[in-house]
Parts: C-alpha cells; structure tokens; sequence
C-alpha cells in the first residue's frame, strides 16, 4: 500500500507522529511481518516489511522491535532481521539483551509439570504440535488433522492445566500457551518504551495477544490493526 492509498486519518496521525523527538516502531511478527503459512516453521517476512524496518532502524532517533509469541531463538531464525531490529519473544518474556524473567524452583517444577500434562493430552492427536519454551508451553492446533481434533485438544487444555494456580494462559489463533510468568506484549511494549526513552510509538498487529499492545497506547501514538475483524 502506498502511503496515498491510506486513510486520511491514519496518514494524519502518522505524520504527527513522525513528527516526535524519539519513535519507538514495534510490530507482531506471524500474520503481521509474515504471511500466515500452515507450517509454522516456514513464516517467513515479506521482503518489503523487512527493508522497512531496517531502514527506520537505522533513522535518526528512532527504534524499531518486533514482539513476537515466539520463542526468541525461533524468532531470530526464521525472521532473520538485521541486528539493529530489537527482537523480543515469548509474548515479552525473552528480551534480546537476555531472559528477563529468570525462574526460581517453583516456576521450573511448574513448567515441567504443564509440559507432563500437555504431552498426555497431545498424545496421539495429529497433528498437534508442542512447542517448549523458556517460560512456556505453547500448544498449536493449526496443523490439528481435523477440526474436532484441534477443539477437543484446546478444551482439554482450557479445562485441565489452564486452571491451574501460577499458569498464565494466553490465546491466540490456533493456539494457546501456557506460561509460569506474567507476560504480555503491552508489558514488553512498556519496557522497550522505556529503555529507549520513546516519546511516541506505533504498534502493528493481527492477533488477541496484540490487544494487550494497542491498549497501551495513548496521546500521539498509533496502533494499527493488520487484517479483518
Ligand atoms: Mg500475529
């Protein structure tokens, strides 16, 4: 989209925002940077979404960050963005400067115990991938062989360990993951905010875990909705 194809709002809104001494651009990556793709393992971004942010990376007073649910070496993988890019994964649990969040002995023996439970509940259904993270367990039904198969798998989790005392639950499209740390991408939003000292920022995202992001915008920044709904 050219930036003559935009709202007039929007384009307003953008050029006061540009406008701010110290921007702070941050984005989702799967369904935002990257087209969603049924192997999660291929979502790769588009190349014009990547020179985008490298170039206003490498403006004057101005960051640029990708918040993703990922796991942060995955993110840093697949995305394969330049180093300039601020890379944060796990929902803002895994910050690029290192694991924000280091766990005590409770957390791991939780984290053990949500994996334990999610394996029985996966076993044997197709298709339903587990993904083990620092922090977390994300279950993903996307490749579920049916429909009835990914809804029976989430209801399981949603009634077993989603209950569970200390496990945070996050829900997004096809996927919902478990985690023994309080995070989310407003939160990650909030801390990068601060440590680059932004005056303003703009947050692009498609999925349930970007609404955490979008409300905590306010004053000049801008958040913008990839896709429909
Ligand atoms: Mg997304």
């Amino acid at each position: 989209m050219t930036a003559e194809a935009l709202p007039a709002e929007l384009r307003r809104a953008i050029v006061q925002l540009a406008r701010t001494p110290r921007l702070l651009v941050a984005s989702d990556y799967d369904g935002t940077l990257a087209p969603i793709v049924a192997d999660p393992e291929q979502a790769r971004p588009l190349p014009e979404s990547v020179n985008a942010l490298r170039s206003l990376a490498s403006l004057h007073e101005t960051t640029s960050a990708v918040i993703s649910g990922r796991a942060l070496r995955d993110l840093a993988t697949l995305s394969r963005l330049p180093g300039e890019v601020h890379l944060v994964g796990s929902h803002g649990s895994e910050f690029d400067v290192g694991f924000v969040h280091a766990l005590d002995a409770n957390a791991k023996a939780l984290l053990r115990r949500i994996e334990a439970e999610l394996e029985e509940i996966a076993d044997g259904q197709e298709g339903v991938q587990l993904e083990v993270k620092p922090a977390s367990v994300a279950v993903h039904v996307r490749r579920a062989a049916s429909e009835a198969i990914g809804e029976a798998v989430l209801t399981a989790v949603r009634s077993g360990p989603c209950t569970w005392e200390g496990v945070q639950v996050t829900e997004g499209k096809a996927v919902i993951e478990l985690a023994v740390v309080e995070t989310n991408k407003g939160q990650a939003l909030d801390i990068l905010r601060h440590q680059v000292g932004a005056t303003a920022a703009i947050f692009l995202g498609d999925d349930v875990t970007d609404e955490k992001a979008f409300a905590r915008l306010s004053g000049p920044d801008v958040g913008i909705r990839v896709g429909a709904g």
